[in-house]
Formats: C-alpha cells, structure tokens, sequence
C-alpha cells in the first residue's frame, strides 16, 4: 500500500515537522533500508547531523544528497507544502501563482523551484506505450501554438503518442524531435511504444519503415495534410495540451524549457483519473529522490504577465 495523506488535514497533520518531512523521504528513498550514496553499502550508521556514515568507504550521505533538494537551504515543510499545492491543482499552477499562493520570496524561487519538481516528473525508466497507439506531430510555436503544415520554420516539433483504452485515451507520451525525418520518428516511436504494438499514423513517408521496426503499422490516411479527425485520442491531446500550456502557463515557454512542461503534462494526465491527490504527491516526492539534482544554472524565462 502506497502510503499517502488523503487530505489537507492528515498532511498537515502528518507534515508539522522538519523530521517528519525528513523521514519520510528516507522511507520513499529506500524503502529496503539507507545505502550508502556512493559505493551503494548498506552498512551506515546515523550521525548526529542527520548524515548516514558509510562503514565501507568513510562517504557521509544525507537523504538530500543526489535529489533534487540537494544544496536547498530551506526548508522542508516549504518543499512539501509546494510538493502538496502542485499535485493538488488538477491543471497545475504557474510561478506567479505558486509564489501567491505559498508567499514564496521571489518568481525567481518559485520558478526555479517549479521546474526541479517537472524534472522529477519524469519517471526514470517509465514503461513505454503498449496495445493500439496513435502517433502525430505537431509543431509549438511559442505563443501562437499550432500545425501549419511539416517543415514549419523556427518551430518545435513534438511527437504525440496516445495509447488506446477503448474508446477513450490511455496513457500518452510527449517527446520533442528535431525534424520529420524517418530516423527521428522512429527514435522517438521506439522510445515511447513498445514493439509489438499497433501504431497508427497518417501517410507521412518518414513513418513508412515502422513496421520493419517491429510494429504493426496502420496507416490511417492517405494524404499528409490535416483532414478528417482519424487519429482522434491524439488530436484531442494536442488540444488539451495547447490549452493547458496558454491556460496556466499563458504559453509564454521558452523553447529549451519546453521538454519540463511536456514531461508535466504526461504526468499530470497519466494520472487524471487518480481518486486521491495525494497518491500524485507521493509519485513526485518519491521521484524527486529518485533523480539527479538540476544543474544549478537554469535558465529562466520572464513572468509572462506583468
Ligand atoms: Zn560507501
């Protein structure tokens, strides 16, 4: 049973203290006992300093190190306060928004802050796609986003992968590419969608060689030019993206940050139909001790409204 609060009285009740917020990342971090950061031991013994001192090769590890709180200077209540509001806003919530609502010093901090936890949204070795797929590309152009036709110029182009649940959409990938070339298609097909599986797209060339690549490939229009809705999961995707990315977001995305939000909109979706909240706090804050830290020089965009 994944261990969670259900709601904001058992959190706050749950998370009053530093050494509450503290143990329960050791208890997500290793589950199976403390190891030693760097040599993986599990023969340490608890210093007075809240460090874990490794008996094998002398390396004291705090639960911070390697995460992305390593280096953090607040506090962990603040982490986890930011931790809980995040998960608990369906559609999310933007910098300016996040420092509102939690009186977070600075848009500086509260971006900053914003963009380790989309970093640790990432799941590390997520399960690919798998049973029927639809597969599209649509190109982000920062404020205007839309599908003007392959090749756009000055554009980003992402592939969209939705998995099928009957009728409805299962789960989705989102994954940039740098162009429709056939190799770049099938990197990114093959990183999201497991052999094996239907994949649909319309007749671009470049995904001709799918099924030489081990899929089953239904090609669902002849033209590739944007015609009746014959992919629909994933159209309605691009659609709810587009949304979310002006709605929250006011679609002001600096194009080298634009992988963080697709990586929080998988995440959010994926788990939209999550009863409890909490159950998402709980991925984010067992996957925000899973990942490396966010190299410190991060650069930032400007608040998009004034
Ligand atoms: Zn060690």
């Amino acid at each position: 049973m994944d261990d969670y609060p259900r709601t904001l009285m058992e959190f706050e009740r749950r998370f009053a203290t530093e050494e509450a917020c503290r143990s329960y990342l050791v208890q997500l971090r290793w589950p199976e006992g403390v190891r030693c950061h760097r040599c993986h031991s599990p023969s340490v013994w608890a210093t007075a300093r809240r460090l874990y001192h490794c008996t094998f090769c002398g390396f004291q590890t705090s639960v911070l190190t390697g995460t992305i709180f390593q280096d953090t200077k607040a506090d962990l209540r603040l982490w986890f306060r930011v931790m809980w509001y995040v998960t608990n806003q369906k559609s999310g919530v933007s910098a300016l928004g996040l420092q509102r609502a939690l009186g977070l010093g600075s848009y500086r901090t509260a971006w900053t802050w914003l963009h380790k936890l989309r970093v640790a949204m990432v799941r590390p070795g997520r399960d690919r796609l798998a049973g029927e797929v639809e597969v599209d590309e649509v190109y982000w152009g920062g404020v205007r986003p839309g599908r003007h036709g392959r090749g756009a110029a000055g554009k980003t182009l992402i592939v969209v992968a939705a998995q099928a649940d009957g009728r409805r959409i299962g789960r989705i990938r989102l994954r940039r590419v740098p162009d429709t070339s056939a190799n770049a298609l099938e990197r990114a097909v093959q990183a999201a969608v497991d052999p094996g599986s239907v994949v649909r797209t319309d007749g671009l060339h470049s995904y001709r060689r799918l099924s030489a690549r081990g899929y089953v490939h239904e090609v669902v229009r002849k033209e590739a030019v944007l015609g009746d809705n014959l992919l629909p999961r994933v159209n309605r995707v691009v659609a709810l993206f587009k949304r979310w990315l002006l709605g929250v977001h006011q679609g002001a995305i600096h194009p080298s940050h634009l992988d963080a939000y697709l990586d929080e909109f998988t995440f959010r979706f994926n788990r939209r139909t999550s009863r409890w909240r909490g159950k998402l706090f709980y991925r984010l804050v067992q996957q925000a001790v899973a990942v490396e830290p966010v190299p410190r020089r991060v650069r930032q965009h400007q608040p998009a409204v004034a």
